[in-house]
């Protein structure tokens, strides 16, 4: 808010020297500024484990230790483009915690990654690990590219790069990578393709989230999206809804996106309304054709402009009036700008850090039933779990066996964190902190870490 003194001082701009309009408008910035959200996703998952640390009164060095990454890994590489250029790339590997079982989590290519975005989401996979309460801690990684603007062979130098910058630093004991944004099965096919040609022996469960020909897991490829389904059933037993018919809206169109399209109309008999991508979205109040839409996004590489539907802009979509909003891209898209006009009556987050602690306040404030991304969008990295655990066994499950396997972790951890929210009175984020980080306190105590 700016002062009514600044407030005037601006009305007179026109009338004032040079120096005088310098000077002033440099006030201006400096209290925007200081008024502006905290958008830092690091320092949003720091915030985030103060509150719980505070309610669980953790000691003060365990709260210490878990505010950090353990390990962080910074590399710069070559790689060679087609046109015979090479191009200097950035990337990173987070492992945050390893306390209760080897670092996990995914790979992230994008042209916005920074270091404090990598150990943001490193820590909340160690949440998620912990959360769903499989044997394994929270890694991240990531490069600074934009896959989109690159050839077939050249995303494969760069893939088998990184994998030579990570190899000593990973392994099925130590750090497992698997997909993430503009990350997918052909890329981990590479990747685990690099590490053999570096170690010398076969080892898939090195990575997960690998096609099904090589080591995949089937039920792999809708996990995260299907984890999240199950979570959203479970939110409309306890708010006591019927979801059958009503609406839903799902910001972001990647792997997440289009199988939360799928699934929830098939499992659910939900209506998707709305859907989008980096470039815009579509509405039609009757629901969208998930196969159309998906076949329309491959032909034209966006949702927009699909024939029977109205474009609409993403922060459009957002506020949308629906049963469910599926945030499923990227970090802070629920902010305190938008958060008072967000009309759904569940949120489950897809995408990981949506919404900021400001707007997680506001949105409780409003009753909206949050599913807090570590919970909700865990069932990606339940899943590689279970492929880790069939490579290491080389004996496969059907799809079915993982769906069940599948649904009774994202019921249970559901269930665990509802209760907590219950009990403890706290919104649905905070009480999955509580679970998760009590159990990695826990490990951490039982190592005699700390
Ligand atoms: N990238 C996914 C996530 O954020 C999956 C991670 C994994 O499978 O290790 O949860």
């Amino acid at each position: 808010m700016l002062s009514k003194m600044l407030a005037d001082e601006i009305r007179l701009l026109p009338y004032f020297t040079r120096e005088k309009r310098e000077f002033v408008m440099l006030k201006e910035q400096n209290m925007e500024q200081a008024a502006a959200e905290v958008l830092n996703p690091f320092a949003i998952a720091q915030a985030q484990l103060d509150e719980a640390a505070d309610i669980l009164q953790l000691e003060p060095e365990m709260h210490t230790f878990l505010r950090e990454p353990m390990r962080e890994f910074h590399f710069t590489f070559p790689v060679r483009m087609d046109d015979g250029r090479t191009q200097v790339y950035s990337g990173y590997r987070v492992q945050y915690n390893d306390a209760r079982g080897p670092a996990k989590g995914g790979i992230r290519f994008h042209p916005d990654e920074t270091i404090d975005t990598i150990r943001a989401l490193a820590a909340w996979m160690t949440w998620k690990t912990a959360v769903v309460d499989i044997p394994l801690g929270g890694a991240k990684g990531g490069v600074i590219c934009d896959p989109r603007f690159l050839s077939s062979t050249e995303l494969e130098r760069l893939s088998r790069g990184y994998m030579r910058q990570i190899a000593r630093y990973i392994g099925l004991h130590k750090d497992i990578p698997a997909p993430d944004v503009y990350t997918n099965p052909q890329i981990m096919a590479w990747m685990m393709d690099e590490y053999q040609v570096l170690t010398g022996h076969q080892e898939p469960g090195v990575i997960t989230g690998k096609p099904l020909e090589i080591g995949g897991a089937a039920g792999r490829e809708d996990a995260t999206a299907r984890g999240g389904i199950y979570t959203v059933r479970e939110a409309a037993k306890v708010l006591e809804i019927d979801l059958v018919g009503t609406t839903a809206a799902i910001q972001g169109y990647g792997n997440a996106g289009q199988f939360a399209h799928l699934l929830a109309t098939e499992l659910l008999g939900m209506k998707v309304v709305a859907v989008s991508d980096s470039r815009g979205g579509i509405f039609n109040p009757k629901g969208l054709d998930v196969t159309a839409v998906r076949a329309h996004k491959a032909n034209t590489g966006s949702v927009i402009n699909f024939a029977e539907a109205d474009n609409i802009s993403n922060e459009e979509l957002l506020e949308l009036s629906v049963m469910v909003l599926f945030p499923s891209a990227l970090e802070n898209v629920i902010t305190r700008r938008n958060a008072h006009h967000i009309d759904a009556t569940i949120v489950a987050e897809l995408a990981n850090g949506p919404t900021t602690p400001a707007a997680d306040e506001i949105l409780y404030n409003k009753g909206v039933y949050v599913i807090p991304d570590f919970l909700c969008n865990a069932g990606g990295v339940t899943v590689s779990y279970f492929e880790m655990v069939q490579n290491s066994y080389q004996y496969y499950w059907d799809e079915l066996m993982t769906q069940q396997r599948l649904d009774q972790k994202m019921t249970t951890a559901f269930h665990a964190v509802h209760n907590m929210a219950q009990t403890k009175k706290v919104n649905n984020r905070v009480a999955a902190y509580l679970v998760a980080v009590n159990r990695v306190a826990q490990a951490t105590r039982l190592r005699g870490w700390v």
